[in-house]
C-alpha cells in the first residue's frame, strides 16, 4: 500500500547513509510541522541516527503536552556539523525562518502546491492531506515500527491539518494511515482532548471579542475577522491563542470563504484565509505573494485596513464566481 515515489526510495539511500540530521519546518509551526518532524526525528534516531529539530519560533502551546516537543530548539540559525538537513512542509527554504540549513544535503518533504524544489532530493506530493502521510510513508520505507511516539506525530499531523477531518485531499489512504496508528496505540480522544481542549480562558475571550467584531459582505457569503495588538490585551489573549478561530465563521452554512487580518505592526498584516469546496483561496493568496492550499492559504501584505479588506473581498468574490462558473459548466 506504501506508493513506491522514486524521490522517497533516494532519500531512504540518503537517510541510510548519513548520520547527523537537522529537522526543521516552517516559522509559526503547525500540527502538520510539528508532527511530520517528530515522527521523522523518532524514526531517526531509532535507527541510531542523531537529529537535532530546530524551528524558528515555538509550537503552539497545546503540542507542547505531546512527546518530544518541548525538546525541539528554537532558533533563527543551525550552527555545528550535520550530514544533512530535512525540510518539512516549506514550499520554500526562506519559510524556514533559520539561516544555515543550506549548507549541507538538502531534503526536502512537502505537500503544498508550487514548491520550489529548493533541496538536493525534492520529494513533493499535493495529493497528500498533510505531510505526516509522506512521513509515515518515509518511517515505513525506513524500515522503522510503528513505535507510540511515531504513531502519535502522524495522527496529530493529519488530525491538525486536515481540520479534524473536514478539507478536501482526504483520501481512503488518509483512514488506512490513521487506522494504523490506533493499532499502534493512539488513541484519538485523547488526542482530540489534547489538542482541540486544553487552552486557557484568555483564548476564549478573544475569541469573542473578535468574533463579535466580525464582518459579513452584502453578499453574506464572505466573513471578515480582524485583531491588533490592543484587542488581544483588552481580551487577555495573545496572537498565538488565535490557532483555530479562522475555521469558526465556516460553520455557518451559507459562509463560503473567511479572511483574516492580523496587524503585525502598523500597515503590516498576516492574512489568513479558507474557504469550502471549490473555492480556490490559494491561488488569491498567490496573487498577493503568498501561497497555500485551495482551501488554506496566507499572505502578508503592507496597506491602510479598508483598502486591504476592498481588495481581498474583491478578489475573493471573483474567486467564489470562478466556483460558480466551473460548476455550471459541468
Ligand atoms: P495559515 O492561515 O494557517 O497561516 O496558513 C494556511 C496555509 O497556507 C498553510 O498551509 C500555510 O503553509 C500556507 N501559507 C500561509 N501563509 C503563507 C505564506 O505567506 N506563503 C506561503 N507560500 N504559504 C503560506
Ligand atoms: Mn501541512
Amino acid at each position: 500500500m506504501t506508493p513506491s515515489a522514486p524521490e522517497l526510495g533516494r532519500i531512504v539511500d540518503a537517510i541510510r547513509a548519513r548520520h547527523r540530521f537537522v529537522i526543521s519546518s516552517h516559522a509559526r509551526p503547525d500540527g502538520d510541522s510539528i508532527g511530520s518532524q517528530l515522527a521523522a526525528a523518532y524514526a531517526l534516531r531509532y535507527l541510531g541516527k542523531s537529529v537535532t529539530v530546530v524551528n524558528a519560533d515555538p509550537a503552539p502551546a497545546p503540542l507542547m503536552q505531546f512527546p518530544g516537543v518541548s525538546e525541539i530548539r528554537i532558533a533563527d540559525s543551525v550552527d555545528g556539523e550535520f550530514d544533512a538537513a530535512i525540510i518539512m512542509e516549506c514550499g520554500d527554504l526562506a519559510r524556514t525562518g533559520v539561516s544555515g540549513l543550506d549548507r549541507s544535503f538538502l531534503i526536502n518533504i512537502d505537500h503544498h502546491p508550487g514548491n520550489s524544489g529548493y533541496g538536493t532530493i525534492n520529494w513533493f506530493n499535493p495529493a497528500a492531506a498533510a505531510c505526516g502521510e509522506m512521513v509515515f510513508d518515509l518511517v515505513r520505507a525506513l524500515g522503522v515500527p510503528l513505535e507510540p511516539e511515531i504513531a502519535t506525530h502522524v495522527y496529530v499531523a493529519i488530525l491538525t491539518d486536515t481540520g479534524s477531518f473536514h478539507y478536501s485531499n482526504i483520501t481512503p489512504r488518509t483512514f488506512d494511515i490513521c487506522r494504523e496508528t490506533l493499532e499502534a496505540g493512539v488513541d484519538p480522544v485523547t488526542v482530540a482532548r489534547n489538542v482541540y481542549d486544553s487552552n486557557h480562558m484568555g483564548r476564549l475571550k478573544l475569541f469573542g471579542a473578535v468574533l463579535s467584531a466580525m464582518q459579513i459582505d452584502p453578499s453574506g457569503q464572505i466573513a471578515i475577522v480582524y485583531l491588533d495588538h490592543d484587542m488581544a490585551r483588552a481580551a487577555g489573549g495573545t496572537y498565538e491563542d488565535t490557532e483555530g478561530l479562522i475555521n469558526l465563521p465556516l460553520t455557518v452554512k451559507e459562509i463560503q470563504a473567511v479572511v483574516f487580518f492580523k496587524q503585525i505592526e502598523g500597515e503590516e498584516y498576516r492574512v489568513s484565509m479558507r474557504s469550502k469546496g471549490d473555492i480556490d483561496i490559494g491561488a488569491v493568496a498567490k496573487e498577493f505573494g503568498g501561497g497555500g492550499h485551495k482551501n488554506a492559504a496566507g499572505c502578508t501584505v503592507r496597506g491602510g485596513i479598508d483598502a486591504l479588506q476592498k481588495v481581498f473581498l474583491e478578489k475573493i468574490e471573483a474567486a467564489i464566481e470562478l466556483q460558480h462558473g466551473r460548476k455550471q459548466a459541468v
